[in-house]
């Protein structure tokens, strides 16, 4: 399984970090080990002071007929070492460290079959730091929406059965801190609330 990640995809959040509008997909992997696993807290890594929430749709892929398609969709954390990604960034280096570190990603437990929604339906989503509204978008806004994502990754590489797609972040960005509570809402539902905790440094670097 693979998480596949799509950058600068809400034109506001593109703009509050200074980046252009792209004109096609900015994709990049998270892998398996960045999932924080199901209830934990979110636990701050040692090497940044700058951890970000985006809060994104998360789209599951099934194949049928042997093309992908995403078939259900809920709500996840993409968490940014801002940082750091900052200076890669500016070294044009890849953002893998600052990305797909372990517990950079979070997916909710409860997906909605995309065929229960009628066509072009509004799918909102909310992110509460705090109990304050900081984020919140729904599938309209996608620069790409998920079929063009979809068409455009499968140029590159396989999407699989069970391969998830983050949607890319809608603007009210900023840094997470130890204590904070943060609540995901798909539709005003609840999928996730969850508290951030300081890491355990690593045996191996201590
Ligand atoms: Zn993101």
């Amino acid at each position: 399984m693979k998480i596949i990640c799509i950058g600068r995809n809400f034109g506001e959040h593109a703009k509050e970090l200074g980046n252009a509008v792209p004109d096609e997909p900015v994709v990049f992997l998270k892998p398996e080990s960045a999932l924080i696993p199901k209830h934990a807290a979110i636990t701050l890594p040692t090497f940044s002071d700058d951890i970000h929430h985006e809060i994104e749709l998360v789209y599951s892929i099934i194949r049928k007929n042997g093309k992908a398609q995403a078939d259900k969709v809920s709500i996840g954390l993409d968490l940014t070492a801002r940082d750091l990604q900052q200076q890669l960034k500016e070294k044009g280096l890849p953002w893998e460290k600052a990305k797909a570190f372990d517990g950079s990603a979070y997916v909710a437990d409860a997906f909605t079959a995309l065929e229960s929604f009628p066509q072009g339906h509004r799918i909102d989503f909310v992110l509460k730091r705090n109990g304050k509204v900081v984020q919140s978008g729904h599938n309209g806004q996608m620069l790409f929406p998920i079929e063009a994502i979809i068409a455009n990754v499968e140029r590159y590489m396989l999407l699989d059965e069970g391969d998830l797609i983050f949607s890319g972040t809608p603007a009210g960005v900023g840094r997470i801190e130890v204590g904070d509570r943060l609540e995901g809402y798909l539709l005003g539902e609840l999928l996730f609330d969850l508290t951030v905790e300081k890491a355990k440094v690593p045996a191996s670097v201590r």
